[in-house]
């Protein structure tokens, strides 16, 4: 989590530094703070947002040409004043902005009271530019030896930037486990946890590897070396990244945005790898391993949050299209678990950020067993593809909403593709039902974009729910998944508690909670079970809960029954969780704006979670 960004060059740091903070703050975004280096160091920080350290340091002195920037998600400490970075050394001249957790804090902390150090927060970062401090003081290096040799004493995940009073020429950044990328300008560098507050300044980058060490010094090259003081030759690569696509665009909200954004994203997906045509699905990241991918044993699909329920689908696609056995694991739960993980078993894990602390650790425990690994991520150049060994990227461009919509049909899109490419190879799949899907398939933007006008019609729902205490959501077979995503959608971001349920389990104790109070919403598509979900319907309303129906155009049997239904356009069961999902994104939006949340950042939440 937490967003980080530094500047060394010949223009001023502090703007640079903030407007990089408000694009890296979807990361977190309960505290904020800065250091600048004139003849002395600056430091300013405070609880809150990054617009409340503007207005904190309207009256402060800002200069200075070496600066960095720091929004915090908490791990140690609440978010106060005290607690949000940077954290200074014990004689005020070092300073450090940290994201991740440094877990031997407490020992390296009361080792450090015993030699005389008292510490003002509670982080665990604050531990760090102390220990910093005292290995400068005892063994007489320079600061970016220091940093060397206290992260080996360090156990955990950092991205971490040190700057030091005494030595102003020079930024330094390390990282383990949390992203950093360095950006090299002319006569300036910048570093940041990912390209964003970068881009508008240069397209060079550089993206560290764990246990490296940038030194950046003014008028000198860019030094790397590993912890273990092996130098290593930078690796320059051109960004990809396009300015439009980190603003709102006229959108009150990026969520908005992004749901609107969904006919182009899933498109880009498909791009380059859908002929319906020719009757062509190719996903070139996988040629090498493809026929690894037939031969395995089992796909093993890690991932959380969202990205969970996108595997969900993908083990419904996999299992149906290509017959070959899917688990679908949260990271979390798979890495603690002594899991069975053999050679012949693939290893599908799914996030946005390519950074998720979890399902990083799932891959490498599993990768340790010699397991094959697949990375489906949206973020370019991040931790997850880097260590997989194939796999491909989602190409929905940035998401900086924190409740995800547009990786979400992105996922599952290259889900399909992937399903769809291994049946076609496996011969699993009938040509005529494969080259159905095909042509379905590139319809699907086209048939989001229709969606989408039932927007005012969502916004009308939402005003009448936006005040439920609780919400039921309900689906089966393609749309189960769809009802756990609907459900976490609310959650995330109107604070309203809701729930996620096959729709025949609903028996089995939730439909204890039904009475006239209770909206529930049914994904009640046809094709799948259908006429099972109506008869789940009928329970509900026999209960007298309030439906609200997701239903296929011209459906007249739920219509009949449900409160309200909202109508989405034909398509083949497999491909349904793109368009089922998008109707409950909108009625999260809406009620969550109606209960004045904030949107973009929901409390609590942060985009990438970089911690376990
Ligand atoms: N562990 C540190 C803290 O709680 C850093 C958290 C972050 O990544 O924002 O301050």
């Amino acid at each position: 989590m937490c967003g980080i960004v530094a500047y060394i060059g010949e223009k001023e740091a502090y703007p640079i530094v903030i407007k990089g903070l408000h694009r890296l703050e979807y990361r977190g975004y309960d505290s904020a703070g800065v250091a600048l280096i004139n003849d002395k160091l600056n430091v300013y920080k405070c609880k809150g947002k990054v617009a409340d350290l503007e207005n904190f340091t309207k009256d402060k002195d800002k200069s200075g040409t070496l600066g960095m920037g720091h929004t915090r998600w908490a791990t140690h400490g609440e978010p106060n004043d005290a607690n949000a970075h940077p954290h200074v050394s014990q004689d005020g001249k070092i300073t450090i902005i940290h994201n991740g957790i440094i877990e031997n804090y407490h020992p390296l902390k009361e080792e450090l009271i015993k030699r005389g150090h008292t510490f003002k927060s509670d982080t665990d970062t604050e531990v760090l530019v102390h220990l910093i401090e005292d290995i400068q003081k005892n063994e007489k290096t320079d600061l970016a030896e220091a940093v060397r040799i206290a992260l080996n004493e360090v156990i955990g995940a950092y991205a971490i930037v040190v700057i030091s009073q005494e030595e102003p020429n020079q930024l330094i950044g390390a990282k383990k486990g949390s992203p950093m990328v360095v950006g090299i300008g002319t006569d300036e560098f910048f570093i940041a946890s990912d390209a964003t507050p970068i881009v508008e300044f240069t397209k060079n980058v550089v993206y560290l590897e764990d246990e490296e060490i940038a030194i950046i010094r003014r008028g000198e090259e860019l030094k790397i070396k590993t912890i273990k003081n092996k130098d290593k030759t930078p690796y320059v690569q051109e960004l990809e990244l396009h300015l439009e696509a980190l603003e709102k665009g006229g959108y009150d909200h990026f969520m908005l945005k992004e749901i609107y954004e969904q006919p182009r994203s899933i498109m880009d997906s498909m791009r380059g790898r859908l002929n319906a045509k020719e009757g062509i699905v190719r996903l070139g990241g996988l040629s090498d391993y493809e026929q690894k991918m037939i031969n395995a044993d089992r796909f093993i699909i890690v991932a959380c949050g969202t990205s969970w329920h996108s595997g969900l689908v993908g083990e419904y696609l996999i299992e149906d299209l290509a017959r070959i056995p899917v688990e679908v694991e949260y990271a979390s739960e798979f890495r603690y678990r002594n899991p069975i993980i053999t050679e012949k078993d693939v290893v599908i894990a799914i996030s946005q950020s390519g950074e998720t602390a979890d399902t990083l650790a799932a891959i490498e425990l599993a990768k340790s067993k010699g397991a094959t690994i697949i990375g489906i991520c949206n973020v370019i150049g991040s931790s997850i593809p880097r260590m997989s060994h194939a796999g491909s990227y989602t190409h929905a461009g940035p998401e900086i909403g924190v409740a995800s919509t547009k990786a979400f049909t992105s996922q599952v899109t290259v889900l399909t593709l992937m399903a769809l490419s291994l049946g076609r190879k496996k011969g699993t799949i009938p040509e005529s039902r494969f080259r159905q899907l095909l042509s379905e398939l590139e319809l699907i933007p086209s048939k989001v974009e229709k969606l989408l006008k039932a927007n005012d019609q969502i916004e009308y729902i939402a005003s009448l729910f936006k005040d439920s205490r609780n919400f039921l959501y309900l689906g089966r077979g393609y749309n189960f998944p769809v009802a756990l995503e609907g459900a976490l959608k609310l959650k995330e971001i109107s604070y309203i508690h809701a729930e996620g349920y096959p729709a025949a389990e609903m028996k089995h104790g939730p439909i204890a909670l039904i009475d006239e109070e209770m909206p529930v919403v049914f994904i009640a598509t046809k094709k799948g079970a259908y006429e099972k979900v109506v008869s789940n319907i009928q329970e509900v309303k026999a209960r007298k809960g309030k439906i609200i129906a997701i239903v296929t155009e011209g459906d007249t049997t739920v219509k009949s029954m449900a409160d309200f239904v909202i109508e989405i356009p034909e398509t083949e069961e497999e491909l349904m969780p793109i368009l089922s999902v998008i109707p409950l994104q909108l009625l999260s939006y809406h009620i969550a704006v109606m209960r004045g949340c904030n949107v973009d950042q929901p409390r609590n939440l942060a985009k990438a979670v970089t911690v376990e």
